[in-house]
């Protein structure tokens, strides 16, 4: 197997050199890097390379089959090529529909929603903001207190990081050299973004294009660093290549399945870092301060935000019908300003979101609620904050698949 994995890490370097979005991050051997840049294999030949190691791909023992994390790699190196196959078509010039291709490439498929499946949430943010003009309109206005100023960002970014890295490491064993970077950036098709180094650092860059407001310290904090992408990356180092040499953990392909498992986690581990109302007590005693807003309106901020956070899957819906073509682009804008609380901004900036990562939206929503079903219903409730933890980490320092989260709940080990 550990031949197959070199040649899995060697097929997506390849295809690296005709996506530049494709490898997220790669800290194996540097040779492999250069043979790919200088070989440039063309796109039929990646193909064809893939459909030949995918058929080479040894069946286990019984005895290896006993050893879940064996069982576990297998399927994980078969489902990983299998999505490399479909962007590689991709690059190729086929167009898939929405489902279909997350399926293909991300071993999921997100329900589908009608506009009245958006309603209530609405109906309730409507009547926490009552007055004249778009319901979006009188959000963004609301929402202009709860800017983070420019020049208390670093500040407001450092003490929630810190915090959040904290409350980890009270649950994790991390690597004692692990660290991470924070950089401020603009003119990104993202808000947020972690780039792995290799040997547990993190380089985590923040989108300063549109106004940042007070909930996203906590939630990039602990998507982007702890414990979220740069603790699973440092956990599957750790775990899967330094402990047991397995190379193919070295590389990370952004379409694929391996990106709901990291973006489910992300999302998700912000509620296992602050269980219950704890984000929203921290937030109000802390980060209101080191922003220098009004903690006194605090409980509105977080009752509002809980409601737009139903909309999650609105951001789907758009994506599906612009990306299958029922939408242009102002349908899309005007569709994620009316059921997923967007500016006009924020939502172009999503629609070129699209244009980049495509069916890649369904991780964060659907990942989340797919990784929180999974550790849940192995134990790890709000009330069980022990086992949730246990199992979250379990999952973030193991090669599971989308698909093998929907599984049935297993015995906890
Ligand atoms: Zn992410």
């Amino acid at each position: 197997m550990n031949t197959i994995a070199e040649r899995y890490v060697k097929l997506v370097l390849a295809v690296g050199q005709h996506d530049a979005d494709y490898v997220d991050a790669f800290y194996g051997p540097a040779e492999w890097k250069t043979d790919a840049e200088r070989r440039k294999l063309p796109l039929p030949d990646v193909a064809a390379a893939a459909e030949r190691l995918i058929a080479d791909i040894p069946g286990l023992s019984d005895a290896e089959r006993r050893d879940e994390l064996l069982v576990l790699r297998r399927e994980y190196l078969q489902r990983q090529l299998e999505a490399l196959r479909t962007r590689v078509r991709m690059l190729e010039g086929a167009t898939l529909a929405f489902d279909e291709e997350s399926q293909a490439i991300y071993d999921a498929t997100a329900p589908v929603h009608p506009e009245s499946y958006f309603s209530e949430a609405l109906a309730e943010i409507d009547r926490l903001l009552p007055g004249e003009g778009p319901l979006v309109d009188r959000y963004d206005a609301f929402r202009q207190r709860f800017i983070i100023p420019a020049g208390r960002l670093t500040r407001v970014f450092d003490r929630a990081i810190a915090e959040c890295r904290t409350r980890t490491l009270s649950h994790v064993a991390l690597p004692p050299t692990e660290t991470f970077t924070v950089e401020y950036v603009k003119n990104k098709p993202w808000s947020g973004y972690n780039w792995y180094q290799g040997s547990f650092r993190s380089l985590i860059q923040v989108n300063t294009d549109l106004p940042i407001y007070i909930d996203r310290a906590v939630d990039l904090a602990c998507h982007e660093g702890y414990p979220g992408h740069h603790v699973y990356n440092a956990l599957l180092e750790k775990h899967l290549v330094r402990d047991r040499g397995w190379v193919e953990f070295t590389i990370y392909p952004l379409f694929s399945p391996q990106s709901l498992i990291a973006e489910g986690t992300a999302n998700y581990g912000i509620e296992v870092a602050f269980p219950g109302d704890e984000r929203a007590a921290f937030e109000r005693d802390v980060l209101y301060a080191e922003a220098g807003l009004d903690p006194t309106q605090a409980a509105a901020y977080a009752r509002v935000q809980a409601l737009v956070d139903r909309l999650a899957y609105a951001g789907n819906e758009a994506a599906r019908r612009y990306l299958n073509g029922a939408f242009d682009r102002k349908q899309a804008t005007a569709w994620l300003a009316q059921y997923a609380m967007m500016s006009p901004a924020r939502a172009d900036q999503r629609t070129r979101f699209f244009d980049t990562y495509r069916s890649y939206v369904i991780n964060y929503n659907l990942g989340k609620d797919l990784v929180k079903q999974y550790v849940e219903s192995r134990g790890g409730t709000a009330a069980q904050p022990a086992i949730r933890w246990e199992e979250f980490v379990r999952l973030l320092a193991s090669p599971r698949l989308p698909s093998g989260l929907r599984a049935p709940a297993g015995p906890r080990r």
